[in-house]
């Protein structure tokens, strides 16, 4: 694969999948390309197809675990960040941070996002994932996605509807295609309004979750049960295996105190799911996914 690095790209070889992750956890991958602009997305993706290279496009990695084995192909971090504003439209490019994002609608009096607040994600990821907290969810605002399709190369739009979004899931967690670029639908409202909501949801992230530490945020996914009460219940909070252990904050997570390996979390998820099977007869489905 020839690219050259500059204003589109930054490539680097076997790059420690640590520096890409919220976990601070991974072996290295054989390529990580950061990409800077939508284009510059494609043709990574393009050339990858052609030379038959595994690859992989990334946000933030704040729902990823790396394999220690690392990754034998192109971990493509997504870092094409522009933001449009039309009265309440607002066009963003798949590798626009959602903090980011948010504040730009406050300046714009722009409400919806602001219940988001303190959760780390891109848009790509927001989509992927139908990022959500305190009921209110990324995908209620988006209009459209353009997208790649990975089958054919060809660029699709899909509205709302065809992005079958359910909770922390779509239509993108296949993998069969790339986030380009959205078009979301806010509200326009007070600024000091967005401002007190922003603010709520942040002091609620703060005061629930351990965010002083690394990790990928909740490892398991709420079914008809939660996952932190049932890991609480147990008295699991404190479980560890070397360097990962069940925050003391919050069950649900299992944060990196320094030096966890992805086999360390991989056991402490294992030891979780046995006890939480044994004493409530519940598969706990992981909400992290694991990336080898
Ligand atoms: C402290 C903490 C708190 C959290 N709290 C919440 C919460 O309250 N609610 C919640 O929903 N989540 C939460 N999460 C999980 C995480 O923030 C979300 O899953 C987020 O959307 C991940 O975004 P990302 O950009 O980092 O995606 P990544 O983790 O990098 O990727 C996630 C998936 O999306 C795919 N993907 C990313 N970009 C693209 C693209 N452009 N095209 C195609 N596929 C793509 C990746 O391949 C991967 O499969 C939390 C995580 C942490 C660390």
């Amino acid at each position: 694969m020839c690219l050259i690095n500059g204003k589109d790209y930054n490539y680097y070889l076997y790059a420690d999948l640590k520096k890409y992750c919220t976990f601070k956890i991974g072996g290295k991958a054989k390529y990580v390309v950061e990409v800077y602009n939508i284009p510059a997305l494609i043709n990574v993706c393009y050339k990858c197809k052609l030379h038959n290279i595994k690859y992989k496009a990334i946000g933030l990695g704040a729902n990823l675990l790396f394999s220690d084995a690392g990754f034998d192909g192109v971990i493509i971090v997504n870092k094409a960040s522009q933001i449009m504003f039309r009265k309440t439209n607002v066009y963003a490019t798949s590798g626009v941070v959602v903090s980011n994002l948010i504040s730009k609608c406050i300046e714009h009096n722009l409400s919806g996002l602001e219940y988001l607040a303190g959760i780390p994600s891109t848009v790509g990821g927001a989509i992927t994932n139908s990022l959500g907290a305190f009921n209110a969810d990324f995908a209620n605002f988006v209009e459209y996605v353009v997208c790649l399709d990975l089958n054919n190369f060809k660029i699709v739009k899909l509205d709302n509807s065809q992005c079958q979004f359910g909770y922390r899931t779509s239509i993108f967690k296949s993998g069969n295609f790339i986030i380009l670029k959205t078009k979301l639908k806010l509200q326009h409202l007070d600024k000091a309004k967005i401002k007190e909501n922003f603010l709520v949801a942040l002091n609620k992230k703060i005061s629930t979750q351990p965010l002083n530490y690394p990790s990928a945020g909740s490892v398991f996914k709420r079914t008809d049960v939660i996952p932190a009460k049932l890991i609480d219940e147990l008295g699991l909070k404190g479980l560890r295996t070397n360097g990962a252990s069940v925050s003391t904050k919050h069950a649900g997570f299992i944060i990196n105190e320094g030096g966890a390996s992805s086999s360390d979390v991989i056991d402490l998820i294992n030891k979780i799911k046995a006890k939480v099977k044994k004493a409530y007869q519940v598969d706990l489905p992981l909400e992290i996914e694991i990336v080898e």
